[in-house]
């Protein structure tokens, strides 16, 4: 079985693993697509993930693929079955699992994080992490299942109520993702931020109302005239930029919410304007990881709601996982996928 195991910052090589046979409770996964995240980027260069990781481990946390054996006492699930992969697995009896909010569990293990992924041929997931999909959805974007329920528990936070104003700051593969669910949770007006030409454009083919490159335009104006107010009701910020979370302040009108979803670089800062959050009556919240959201994502997906596919822009085979890296930085890709 080969994977791309990760040995350290900087460093991932191909390796040949004995293969695996799944363990009681779990099945083997043949992985046919696996996305590039931010998080596998911030791991690479020696960050943490939503999880500790120890090297070495095989990352990848974005994937899909076919059912290849059943472990012992796994019911549910058959062999050739599609499925997305929930990577994240939560103990259950920890303060935070016992009171509903088992994202912020204590031991959180994560499959491509502190356990293997899917950057490799096949992998051992725990049934319960399975999610069967609709086999005529395509398994590259069914791999997207997973950002896409991150972005359902941040839209969750965020409290769009119908008729709400908008503003999504970054056209990354998560502002693209956002800009739909928030239509779909009844914004009047949604206006994407974003400075590459190719990402407004296919922002406003997924539903975004107006779009604005913030390096040469009044951002404020062109809210203004989509929104028919200064400033929106919901600032969505996706871009982890000092820049973009500024801008995302500076379009938030009186009463409004923000959510500032995307992963920062660690110890990144914002001086934040109290008497200005006094004053717009400004309501923060952070969104961390999925509960409980991931068979939600699976309905979008399968029924056609929430479009992916125009998402991919570009594909690797699974040895040059380090130039899919680099593409997934790049301005002209929106979201990279690893195909084993
Ligand atoms: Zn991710
Ligand atoms: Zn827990």
């Amino acid at each position: 079985m080969k994977a791309m195991v990760f040995d350290g910052p900087g460093s991932v090589s191909l390796r040949d693993l004995p293969p695996e046979g799944p363990g009681p409770g779990e099945v083997l996964v043949r992985v046919a697509a696996c996305g590039v995240c931010g998080t596998d980027l911030h791991i690479h260069h020696g960050e943490e993930g939503s999880a500790a990781v120890r090297p070495p481990v095989v990352l990848g946390h974005e994937f899909a693929g076919v059912v290849a054996r059943l472990g012992e006492g796994v019911a549910g699930l058959r062999e050739g079955d599609a499925v997305a992969i929930d990577p994240n697995r939560y103990c259950g009896e920890c303060a935070f699992c016992r009171v509903g909010k088992k994202q912020l569990c204590e031991r959180l293990t994560a499959v491509g994080v502190n356990r293997d992924g899917g950057f490799a041929e096949t992998c051992r997931v725990p049934a319960p992490l399975c999610h069967r999909i609709d086999p005529s959805v395509p398994l590259e974007v069914a791999a997207l299942a997973e950002p896409l329920s991150c972005c359902l528990h941040g839209i969750d936070r965020a409290g769009i109520r119908p008729g709400d104003s908008v503003c999504v700051v970054g056209g990354g593969s998560i502002g693209l993702m956002m800009v739909q669910l928030a239509r779909l949770a009844g914004a009047s007006a949604v206006v994407l931020s974003e400075p590459r030409a190719r990402q407004r454009a296919v922002g406003l083919s997924l539903g975004a109302t107006a779009a604005a490159d913030p390096l040469r335009e009044d951002l404020a104006a062109v809210v203004r005239e989509a929104a028919g107010t200064d400033g929106v009701d919901i600032v969505l910020e996706c871009a982890g930029r000092p820049e973009a979370t500024a801008q995302a302040f500076s379009v938030a009108k009186r009463g409004a919410s923000l959510l500032l979803f995307s992963v920062p670089k660690p110890g990144a800062t914002h001086p934040l304007d109290l008497m200005d959050v006094f004053r717009k009556e400004l309501r923060i919240a952070g969104s961390f990881i999925n509960p409980d959201t991931f068979s939600r994502a699976v309905r979008l997906i399968e029924s056609g709601a929430v479009r992916l596919a125009p998402l991919v822009t570009h594909r690797f085979p699974l040895d040059r996982l380090e130039e899919a890296f680099r593409m997934q930085t790049a301005p002209e890709s929106i979201k990279v996928v690893v195909v084993p």
